[in-house]
């Protein structure tokens, strides 16, 4: 049997239910993988919500580490005993999951991560990874704003930033937690509320090159503000809500480009991923990016891990343990 966390319906954590459902064998080019760690990550609570829509009943989850049991290819060279990781497949909070072979990526055993440590640098690691290398590409002495910068994905995006000599200002719904994104390399911080001000402050009223926003709808407006001639909106998520829909004139008057980027643009082939994540994973193992190892529930408490990630109290990785 296989232990999977599926809705029947869209809205609150409450919908996530634990079902026992039979094990199925690897399709054509898939592989079979028992599941180490499954990741939660905020676009399963977009996908909960039907703010992504899934057709319903759904698993849910699309990230995970695990051992190949059983392969289903003769044209990849994965084997029986490869430690893997994905990030895209739906189905991953679970034990088992059948993923095509073309959506993993091995994890080779000179890497001396534990799967807690290696699971915050796969979907949301190699989304800053992306983000600061390739969506926008920033030159030395630019300014940056970003915002959710105490999550996932802007803890990793800011300490990546900071090693290419931008000035960063980071934005959170409380000051304690934009004082975390201070400790890890962030020049100026503050609340959505200080927007404005901050980065006239910050700039001299100049404003900023970039915007890396993954709040969406309650920031849109204030953040595209800030931005200076020629400057760049990369909005990569909508926790409060999506964007509504927008007149390209409002970006006429400073020659502004506003990009809407997905990871899977940005890991399409296996050089590209495998070279995101051996870049992350050597900065982790010789201590030049610090991140907290990922906080471990059992798979049956996905809903607290739901509640946990839209509380705004936790900085970091949440992930689902099938065996616990
Ligand atoms: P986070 O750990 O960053 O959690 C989301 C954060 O969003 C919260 O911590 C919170 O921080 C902030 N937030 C702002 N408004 C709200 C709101 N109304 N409700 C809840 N949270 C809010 O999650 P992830 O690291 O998993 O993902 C970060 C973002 O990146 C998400 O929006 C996600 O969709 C996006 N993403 C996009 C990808 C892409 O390629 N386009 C790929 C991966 C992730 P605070 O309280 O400090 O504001």
């Amino acid at each position: 049997m296989n232990k999977i966390i599926e809705i029947q319906t869209n809205g609150d954590s409450d919908v996530l239910k634990v079902s026992d459902v039979n094990l199925l064998s690897a399709g054509k080019d898939q592989a079979s993988i028992k599941i180490t760690l499954a990741g939660v990550n905020f676009i399963d609570v977009y996908h909960r919500r039907g703010q992504y829509a899934l057709p319903l009943p759904s698993r849910l989850g699309l990230e995970g580490i695990g051992e190949i049991i059983e392969i289903e290819s003769e044209t990849s060279d994965f084997k029986v005993g490869d430690i893997v990781f994905w990030t895209s497949t739906l189905g991953s909070y679970a034990q088992y999951i059948a993923v095509p072979v073309n959506q993993l990526t091995r994890i080779d055993s000179n890497i001396t991560l534990k799967p807690d440590q290696i699971l915050p640098l796969l979907l949301q690691g190699m989304t800053a990874h992306y983000l600061a290398n390739s969506a926008y590409l920033v030159n030395e002495g630019d300014t940056v704003l970003v915002t959710a910068a105490a999550g996932g994905v802007g803890q990793i995006l800011v300490q990546l930033l900071k090693a290419k000599s931008v000035r960063i200002i980071a934005l959170a719904s409380t000051i304690e937690r934009a004082n975390y994104a201070k400790s890890i390399g962030a020049d100026f911080v503050g609340t959505y509320q200080d927007i404005a001000e901050l980065v006239s402050e910050a700039t001299n009223g100049a404003g900023v090159n970039v915007v890396y926003d993954s709040v969406g709808k309650d920031v849109f407006d204030s953040c595209l503000d800030t931005l200076t001639w020629k400057g760049m909106y990369v909005l990569y998520g909508a926790a409060s809500g999506p964007v509504p829909p927008f007149d390209l004139m409002r970006l006429n008057p400073k020659s502004l480009s506003i990009r809407r980027p997905s990871l899977g643009a940005y890991t399409q082939n296996y050089a590209e991923r495998v070279a995101r994540f051996i870049e992350l994973a050597e900065l982790a193992q010789t201590g030049k990016l610090k991140y907290p190892a990922a906080k471990v529930l059992p798979l049956t408490q996905a809903k607290q891990a739901h509640d946990l990630i839209e509380s705004r109290t936790y900085s970091g990785k949440i992930a689902l343990d099938p065996w616990f």
